[in-house]
């Protein structure tokens, strides 16, 4: 029987019942684990293996559609452990420039290490002309902040027919969103401090994947580096995944509801959410996106009115992060690094309701133009 997505996630990774147990066991705290003997598995020490993560990596392996999972302390060490993992020196990397910006940081890393390094955009597939003799092609879509998509069957065709791996940085969409490893992808790997978790409360992250052998390198990287995820954090984890579906549909719904206003806006410039469908990312996306995603990107005339804009707003606040309960929004040029103009906000929709997160925006538009008009 094929679960609906709902019924997934409130099951996702629960033990079954028993009398007396609760329903989800609460965090072990464990640096180690009484051990005599022969000393076998899995759980012998802290950093290789805890119960608490056992379970929601079981139920992040089910809303990816059936993997290995392996969590990690963040997104970056997500990210980090599969692309170190499995390159060598002398390798072909293929990163796409437009991807989270501290993903592209690796670039210095891996050639410092002896890799060769190709980057091409993510927009029309570009990354398939950099495919030759590369080991491992690392895809983003939608692509952060830009929200551009490409088509990740196609992309994971074309490299294993050149013998390299597919990872797909799946953080904006997460599992119920799209599912990479279905498409082809040899990894599925995200930020789980984002949407998945969504309560801006913890950071995580995660790599799924379907071969056994790739799965024992992703894991055995966690070991070395020890980057592992706190206890507390992987419980907190896993009693949001009840409500992933939830969060995720009213997110969809306030960010296609604030695309489709802000189009009307005269102060607004290039817009983009994959939800709307003349999006240049609106086929691609619909041909491999269940939810269009809870981001949506725009430009204000300048850099003192989008700051004015941020600052009038009442329900959403200013932060550099996304996929929360709570909308937050931010002037992504203030970091530098990436490829935007200086009056570019990201805008990430919560689950407030929509009325009220619209009426905000359009009065915070509203202000930031007077007040610039005032100051002439
Ligand atoms: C935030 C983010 C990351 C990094 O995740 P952390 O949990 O902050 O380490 C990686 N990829 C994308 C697309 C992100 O948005």
């Amino acid at each position: 029987m094929t679960l609906g997505d709902g019924t997934l996630a409130v099951g996702a990774g629960r033990p079954a019942p028993e009398k007396g147990a609760p329903p989800l066991p609460g965090p072990v705290f464990a640096a180690y684990y009484h051990l005599p003997g022969e000393p076998t598995g899995p759980y012998t020490y802290g950093r290789d293996e805890n119960p608490t993560w056992t379970l929601l990596e079981a139920a992040i392996g089910e809303l990816e559609g059936g993997a290995e999972v392996t969590s990690f302390s963040s997104g970056m060490a997500a990210v980090a452990a599969v692309v170190l993992s499995q390159t060598r020196a002398g390798d072909v990397v293929v990163l796409p420039d437009d991807s989270y910006m501290q993903t592209r940081s690796l670039r210095e890393r891996l050639e410092s290490y002896g890799a060769q390094v190709r980057t091409g955009p993510t927009a029309g597939d570009a990354q398939l002309r950099l495919l030759d003799g590369a080991r491992l092609v690392w895809l983003e879509t939608p692509s952060n902040p830009n929200l551009d998509t490409c088509d990740i069957h196609r992309i994971a065709d074309a490299a294993h027919a050149q013998g390299a791996l597919v990872a797909v940085d799946n953080t904006l969409a997460t599992p119920l969103g799209q599912r990479p490893l279905d498409l082809g992808a040899d990894f599925s790997v995200a930020s789980d401090t984002k949407a998945m978790t969504g309560h801006g409360d913890l950071l995580l992250g995660h790599v799924a994947t379907r071969d056994p052998k790739l799965a024992a390198d992703v894991r055995l990287w966690r070991k070395t580096v020890g980057a592992i995820p706190g206890p507390m954090e992987a419980w907190l984890a896993h009693r949001s995944l009840a409500t992933l579906p939830l969060r995720l549909d009213r997110q969809a719904e306030n960010a296609l509801a604030l695309a489709r206003a802000l189009r009307h806006r005269p102060e607004v410039a290039d817009l983009r959410y994959p939800g709307l469908p003349d999006d240049p990312a609106h086929d691609t996306a619909a041909r491999q996106m269940r939810h269009f995603g809870g981001v949506v990107s725009f430009t204000l005339p300048d850099e003192p009115f989008a700051e004015r804009f941020l600052s009038s707003l009442r329900l959403v606040t200013q932060a550099t992060s996304f996929g929360s309960v709570h909308s937050s929004a931010e002037r992504r040029a203030r970091w530098g690094g990436d490829t935007v103009a200086p009056g570019f906000i990201r805008f990430s929709t919560g689950i407030e309701d929509t009325e009220d997160l619209l009426a905000d925006i359009h009065q915070a538009l509203t202000k930031a133009g007077q007040a610039g008009e005032v100051g002439q």
